[in-house]
């Protein structure tokens, strides 16, 4: 599933290519679900002749601003990713949704397994999302002070903890092995048990990974493109993550995979104990 590096790659290579244009009002949809909260006749008709003026990101969610104060929101879950073509071109395979621009191009949605999810959301609803989600791994409000009473507060598992978008936003399973890997510590380790020197570590190991991350424009294990169709290149410095039975680049010890919060897990167990 693209988390944050991912998803900002993903919304980064669309906003290069739509910030300016109009949507033109058409919209062509072969799965109704894609589309949350509007029908596309009414969603069709509040897109008509509107212009595209900026993206961002928030938590795994894709956020496209509009000049009628509307907000395109889409989240990609598991295998969504944006297309920008001719309108002419042939539909790809496993498209779902396609935006008509004025100016013959069309905003293609294409999504193998269907997860993926559009809404057009008012400043209410906006508000609504952002409030949903907790800290921004990069927000200059979240200190070590600030994260460690994040995790001192609960006793849940370190990692349930990383991966609870009410808590940190935009990390998934893979960031999280990998920051509990460089940071060196155990995933099921009790989360008000890390130490505060863990702490300082871990929202270090947080931030270096997803900026390593970002850099090389996310992870691709099988599904997951730019919207220019870029595969990332994150995978080639994995540690601990998809490095089952590997030696730890730290101590040589095998990587085990285990099952922690419901997810597939992956780490040392010589240097994660
Ligand atoms: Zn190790």
């Amino acid at each position: 599933m693209p988390e944050l590096p991912e998803v900002e790659q993903a919304a980064r290579t669309l906003g290069e290519q739509i910030v300016g244009a109009h949507f033109d009002g058409t919209i062509r949809c072969s799965w109704l679900k894609t589309i949350e909260s509007h029908d596309t006749d009414v969603l069709g008709a509040q897109l008509r002749d509107v212009q595209v003026t900026g993206w961002r990101r928030r938590a795994k969610w894709i956020l496209i601003t509009l000049d009628n104060q509307m907000t395109l929101a889409a989240h990609l879950r598991m295998t969504g990713r944006f297309v920008v073509c001719g309108r002419d071109e042939a539909d790809i395979p496993q498209q779902r949704v396609a935006f008509g621009l004025r100016d013959g191009r069309e905003v293609r949605f294409v999504d193998q397994r269907k997860f993926g999810r559009i809404r057009l959301l008012t400043p209410p609803e906006l508000h609504q999302l952002e409030d949903a989600h907790g800290y921004e791994p990069f927000d200059d409000a979240l200190t070590p002070a600030v994260f460690l009473h994040l995790t001192q507060s609960t006793q849940r598992i370190i990692k349930a903890v990383l991966l609870d978008q009410t808590v940190l936003a935009g990390i998934g399973n893979i960031y999280a092995d990998e920051a509990l890997w460089r940071a060196q510590i155990h995933p099921q380790t009790p989360a008000n048990k890390v130490t505060p020197d863990q702490a300082t570590a871990l929202l270090d190991a947080i931030q270096t990974v997803l900026r390593q991350a970002l850099t090389n424009g996310g992870s691709t294990l099988r599904d997951y493109r730019d919207s220019y169709g870029a595969k990332g290149t994150q995978q080639d410095n994995f540690m601990a993550y998809d490095r089952t039975n590997q030696p730890c680049g730290r101590c040589g010890t095998l990587i085990v995979k285990t099952v922690v919060a419901q997810r597939g897990t992956h780490f040392c167990p010589q240097c994660q104990s």
